[in-house]
C-alpha cells in the first residue's frame, strides 16, 4: 500500500484557478485481495446470518451468497483511490474539502460554502 500526494488545480465554471491537493492510494496485490476477501466473508456473513431469519431467508440468504463474490471481485480489480484532499474554492476563497473519489480525472466537486462547481484536474 502506498499513498501519493497529488497535486491538483481547481477550476470554477467562471475559469477561476486555485490549487490544492489530494491523497491517492495504491494497492498492490496482496491489498487487493485482502480487502476482497474481508467483504466476501463480511458478505457471506451476513447471508449465514440471515438463515434464522424466518420467510426473508429464502431471498436474503441466497442473494448474500451470490453477491459476495460480485462484489469482492469488484473491490478486487479496483487498484487505486483517491482519499480525499484539501484545497481553496477559487470562488470563494474558503477551504474546500476533496471528498473521497475514484481515481478518475477530471473530478467534479461542489463547494461546500458558495455551491459552484468545480472541476479538478491533475497539475
Ligand atoms: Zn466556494
Amino acid at each position: 500500500m502506498a499513498t501519493q500526494e497529488i497535486a491538483v488545480k481547481i477550476r470554477s465554471q467562471t475559469d477561476e484557478v486555485s490549487i490544492g491537493s489530494v491523497q491517492l492510494e495504491i494497492w498492490d496485490q496482496k491489498e487487493r485481495m485482502r480487502r476482497a476477501l474481508k467483504l466476501l466473508a463480511l458478505l457471506w456473513g451476513i447471508g449465514i446470518f440471515c438463515v434464522i431469519l424466518p420467510l426473508v431467508h429464502f431471498f436474503l440468504v441466497p442473494s448474500f451468497l451470490i453477491a459476495g463474490p460480485i462484489a469482492a471481485s469488484i473491490v478486487y480489480a479496483k487498484d487505486r483511490m483517491i482519499l480525499g484532499g484539501k484545497g481553496l474554492c477559487p470562488h470563494c476563497k474558503q477551504d474546500l474539502p476533496i471528498a473521497k473519489t475514484q481515481d478518475q480525472w477530471p473530478i467534479s466537486d461542489l463547494c461546500t460554502v458558495c455551491q459552484s462547481a468545480l472541476s479538478i484536474e491533475k497539475v
